[in-house]
This record gives C-alpha cells, structure tokens and sequence, in this order.
C-alpha cells in the first residue's frame, strides 16, 4: 500500500506528519509523492489563517474525482481544521473517510489495519511507540506548504528534526483559534523527550527544534516542574548533537533562566523567534497578549546583552479589528527600530469561534493589503542591511539538502546559505566563506569542516563572523 502526505500549516504540523507517516510505515506502507496511486491520502490541515483553510478546501476537491475512480482509496482529513463538529464536517464532505483530531489518529491506523486485515492491538501499540500520540498544537509563525517526501529516508537521513515538546496552549490570544483546537497545555516528559530524540540521532540527525505553540511554559504541568532551559541543558548533552532550537516563545514567558541557557549552552542556537503581533498597546490589550510594547523592548534589549549576536524573528498582524493606521505606524517603526532578522507577516482574518471574532473586521481589505506590503517592503530592506554585513566573514553551516545542483544549509543564526562542492555534505557542519548576499539568503565557498563537540568547542565557534 501506498501513502501520500500533504501538509500545509506551521512546523508543529509538520512533525505530526512525520510521526503519522512513521505510523503508516510500521504498518508496512509506502511514500508516493504520486496521489493519484496513493491508497491513502492524508491532509493535514490548518486553520490559523483563512488563506490555509481555503487551500485545504480546494485540495481536498481536487480528490473528489479521484476518489469516485476509486472508492477504496482512504482519504483522511487531519489537522487543525478538524474540531468537535465532525457531524457538519462529515455532511460537508462526505467523500472523506476519517476526520482525526489529534488525540485520535489510531482511526487511520484502526482503517488501514481493517483493510491490510492485521491485528490492530499488536499494530497500534508497535507503530505508536516512541511517537507518544498524534497529538499537535499550531502556530502562525514559518508555515510550510508540502506534499510528504520519503519518510524512510528522512527517518534515515535528515539532519534536522521537529520534535514536539508541548502540546496546546493556554493563552488564548484573542484571535487565535489554536487553544479551542488543541486544548490546555501538556508537556511531555524529559525522559520521553530525550529517548526520542537519541533515536533520532542514531538515524542521522544532528539538529533537533524543540516544538511547541507556547515552548517557553513547557514544564509546568509536569511533576518536579522542569522548565525549558533546564530540558535545553539535558538535550545539549546528547552525544552526536550539533545544534538546538526551540520555537515558539511567547514574550511574557521568556524568563532570564531561558536567556541564560541560550548564552551558554554550546549547541543551542542563538536564535529566537520572538511573535510581537503589534507595536501598539491598546491593541495588543485587544489581542490579549499580556505584554506591553515596553515590555517588549526591555526583553529584546536583556536578550540582546545576554546574546550579542543573536538573532531574532518575529510574527506580526496588521489590521486587527480597530488597528488605526497610526496604530499601524507604531508597529511599523518597532520594526525599523528593532530591525528583526525576519518578519512573519499575516493579514487578520477572523477565525470564527474567537473572541476577537465578534469584533467589527473593520480594516478595509485594501488598506490590510497596503500594510502587509509596507511591512513586507520594509522587511526585505533590512534583512538585506542585516544580512550585508556577513559579506566576507566565514559562517558555520549545517547543510541540509541539495537544492537546484547547490549545498543547502542554515547558519546558526537561521539563514539560509548554498554552496557549491563534489563533496557529499549532507548533515555535517560546513564553514562558508560568504560572497554574496541578499535578503532572504547568502552564498558562499566551503572552506572547511568543523564540528561542535561540548567540551572541547569554544562557544565562538559557531557564531558568524567569527569562523
Ligand atoms: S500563544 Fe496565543 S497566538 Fe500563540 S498559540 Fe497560544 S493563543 Fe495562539
């Protein structure tokens, strides 16, 4: 039998599709990118922005056809899109054999087994393993858009890994629809954690992202209350580990314990995705984000003393309900104040069952559309200035893929680098002597190798500019 996986939402989503890939392997399955072979399709789907759902919608048209030429084919719809109302989603497409929540993904599995005639006991406890459930949470922030490649070979080969720490969210933003659809807060356990993630790096990877909607509160419901900066000090001693990231942060949980462990902690990357969503205090009160725009600032400013050269991204919506432009103009300039390294930029759509939802959309499409683009424009400026400054220094990368004949990495700092070599470089730590560069990545010649290795690696090694 054959799957076929397409994601579309941010990296939480992703790595649920690789555990519910996982799955369907232990259950004997096999990647195709070809759907109109597949004999089970999954969509995982997204619910954070119209604009995802309404690309979710008009995939899962396009296999109305296909599942009429062939009834036996299992199309799941999985993700975020699927909530408490299955009974509506069930009327509205009824070509749809499995809706999954992401407490219940066992349904496909239970399916898959009914028709390969296996026995499910034995087969849901083998594929769930180490993968905990098919639990997830979403954010808003780096949203990916692909259809599954060959898990077995990623499982095998790639370097880099999402490996979901926290489910749910507890904050209820007043936009965001992800608590209704995820529920509370749940940690998972460090040991659990850790098991996972030395699995993965006896199969091949060398850098792991923490996940979690709100990553900072990881912890809190667990017994002896780990936090996050004290599973950033287990992981970073995990042989065989080059590199840590964590995403999302939420500014009101981002505590100096977590600022010092990214200072200090060899193999955790100083990056931080840091989601401001307005530069305006009445509106964020509206949003319900709990931070003010001082707040803000005074964190970026004790970041960037602990980190002199981190490297920060954040999220950003224009034309919330009531955002005037001067308000708009208060987010703009804490943008070219603060001068982010990327910006994650989204039109408000109201998200039906929100609080903010009952609010007047007030902001003229047009006028939403006009700021995005000034953001956007803006943006594109100071990411070419930020990343300017890297011409001529040697930066550290870990090389991901090949892309269009070229090496395909990242820095530490997350920036995208390519280079050319004959050398097979996948997952190794390559020094790049940088030649070019742009707003949204840099090129360069490999001069070297390196490797980061706790106890014998000066802290230096991996910051750019530095090599
Ligand atoms: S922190 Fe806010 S925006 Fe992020 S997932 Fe939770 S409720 Fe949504």
């Amino acid at each position: 039998m054959l799957y076929h996986i397409w994601t579309v939402g941010c990296q939480m989503n992703k790595a649920d599709s690789e555990r519910i890939a996982t799955a369907l392997e232990r259950l004997g399955l096999r990647p195709t990118s070809d759907k109109e072979n597949a004999d089970v399709i999954v969509l995982n789907s997204c619910s954070v922005r119209r604009s995802a759902e309404d690309r979710v919608l008009s995939k899962l048209g396009s296999l109305k056809p296909l599942k009429r030429a062939r009834p036996e084919m299992i199309v799941a719809l999985a993700g975020c899109m699927v909530g408490n109302d299955i009974a509506s989603l069930r009327e509205k497409l009824p070509f749809v054999d499995v809706f999954l929540k992401p407490q219940e993904g066992d349904e496909l599995l239970r399916l898959v087994i009914e028709r390969r005639s296996c026995s499910p006991p034995t087969f849901l406890s083998a594929v769930k393993d180490r993968s905990g459930d098919f639990e997830q949470a979403d954010g808003i922030a780096d949203c990916v858009e692909e259809d599954a490649q060959s898990t077995s070979d990623k499982l095998v080969s790639e370097p880099t890994r999402w490996v979901p720490i926290i489910y749910g969210c507890d904050n209820f933003c007043s936009y965001c629809i992800v608590p209704f659809r995820r529920g509370r807060e749940r940690s998972r356990s460090p040991e659990d954690i850790l098991a996972e993630i030395r699995e993965m790096v006896q199969r091949g990877a060398t850098e792991v992202t923490l996940l979690g909607q709100n990553v900072d509160s990881y912890g809190h419901d667990l017994p002896d209350k780990p936090d996050l900066a004290d599973l950033l000090q287990l992981v970073d001693d995990v042989d065989g580990l080059y590199r840590v990231r964590f995403l999302t942060s939420h500014p009101k949980d981002m505590s100096d314990k977590l600022i010092d462990a990214v200072a200090r902690l060899p193999k955790v990357c100083e990056y931080i995705n840091l989601p401001v969503q307005s530069g305006d205090d009445t509106i964020l009160k509206a949003m319900k984000r709990r931070y003010t725009v001082e707040e803000y600032r005074n964190l970026v400013r004790r970041i960037r003393t602990r980190i002199p050269d981190v490297s920060l991204s954040t999220d950003l919506i224009v034309g919330f309900p009531g955002e005037t432009r001067e308000q708009f103009e208060s987010s703009y300039r804490l943008l070219e104040e603060i001068r982010f390294d990327a910006v994650h930029v989204a039109a408000y759509s109201p998200r039906p069952g929100t609080a903010a939802a009952r609010l007047p959309d007030d902001v003229a499409a047009e006028e939403k559309k006009d700021r995005l683009q000034r953001v956007e424009e803006l943006q594109e400026r100071v990411a070419t200035e930020n990343n300017a400054a890297l011409l001529g220094k040697i930066v550290q990368v870990l090389v991901e893929g090949k892309n269009k004949g070229k090496w395909q990495g990242r820095t530490r700092t997350n920036k995208l680098v390519f280079f050319q070599s004959d050398d097979n470089w996948l997952g190794r730590l390559a020094l790049v002597a940088i030649e070019k560069t742009g707003p949204w990545s840099l090129q360069g010649s490999e001069t070297g190798e390196t490797r980061v290795e706790r106890a014998q690696t000066p802290l230096s090694i991996g910051r750019e500019g530095e090599g």
